[in-house]
């Protein structure tokens, strides 16, 4: 009997991992046409300075509307996307997208922003992305200076000296990085001096447990210390409440991104935002 439930559960066990994966292949396939079809673009999270409250950059955030009208989440396609190599595409068309829409801001009058843009583990470690990255900046015209790439925390770990390098080629393109989900990964603080690094993005996580016990601020607090140390900005993220946003500022945090400010809005929204919530002048 023992036996037979094992049988049993093997059997269910391998027949759900059939499921899983046509279930990806299905998925793969609909994103290909989905791309093609023009059902994925981009959408605009605000950044802020948590002390003026003012905007002071926007995160590029890929969204994908399949035709019956529902999303599918990034968190979801972004993986299919990356097992598949669709992503370089992929990536390379929210790098554009991104792109053009700093040189819409600025010449809106929305000239302190940077924009932000998330670029996956597969996507940096491609042999083209260099010249991808170049030929986005030319063909738009947006200034480096103002585009920011975030690669996640896990992929700063792997293959530490070919990050390094990689690193220090992009960062000769004049764009920024920054680290997200910082706080999550177990990179060490000697290594990470050694990244030409700009930014850290502590995760939301951290950000959530802010409010509970005197230990819930413990990791958010060492990254903003961490940051002030390196020389780098921080900005957290997942900021949903004004009691985040006052302990968060009280521990010198020096930007936020989150619901309580903003959601992530399409461009026409987002022109609309930024009129009723004016930047420092900069030019
Ligand atoms: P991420 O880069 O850490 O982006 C932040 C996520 O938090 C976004 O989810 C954003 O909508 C969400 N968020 C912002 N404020 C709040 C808040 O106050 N509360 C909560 N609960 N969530 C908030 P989204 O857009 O679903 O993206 C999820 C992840 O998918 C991103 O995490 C990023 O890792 C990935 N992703 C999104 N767009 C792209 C892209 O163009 N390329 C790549 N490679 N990855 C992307
Ligand atoms: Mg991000
Ligand atoms: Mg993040
Ligand atoms: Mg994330």
């Amino acid at each position: 009997r023992a036996k037979m439930q094992q049988r049993a559960g093997h059997f269910y066990f391998s027949r759900s991992m059939g499921v899983e994966i046509r279930e990806r292949v299905r998925m793969m396939h609909a994103l290909r046409t989905g791309f093609a079809k023009g059902e994925l673009f981009v959408v605009y999270q605000p950044q802020i300075d948590l002390n003026t409250r003012q905007p002071v950059g926007a995160e590029a955030l890929l969204r994908w509307q399949v035709s019956d009208g529902s999303f599918i989440s990034p968190v979801r396609f972004i993986p299919i996307a990356e097992y598949s190599g669709l992503i370089i595409e992929i990536g390379d068309f929210v790098l554009r997208c991104a792109c053009k829409e700093l040189v819409r801001l600025r010449a809106a009058g929305h000239c302190a922003l940077t924009m932000s843009v998330n670029v996956s583990q597969v996507q940096f470690r491609h042999p083209f992305f260099l010249a991808m990255l170049r030929s986005a900046l030319e063909d738009s015209g947006a200034p480096p200076e103002y585009i920011e790439l975030e690669i996640t925390e896990s992929m700063a770990m792997e293959e530490p000296d070919q990050l390094i390098q990689m690193l220090a080629e992009v960062k000769r393109t004049g764009v920024s990085i920054a680290i997200d989900d910082f706080g999550t990964g177990f990179s060490s603080l000697s290594y990470l001096q050694r990244l030409q690094i700009d930014r850290l993005k502590i995760d939301r996580a951290f950000v959530s447990e802010i409010t509970g016990s005197a230990r819930g601020s413990s990791i958010a607090e060492m990254v903003i210390q961490l940051g002030r140390n390196l020389g780098l900005s921080v900005v957290a993220e997942g900021v949903e409440d004004e009691r985040q946003a006052q302990i968060l500022q009280a521990l010198g945090c020096p930007m936020a991104q989150g619901f309580l400010f903003a959601q992530p809005m399409s461009p026409p929204a987002l022109y609309d935002w930024l009129r009723e919530h004016p930047q420092v002048r900069t030019a």
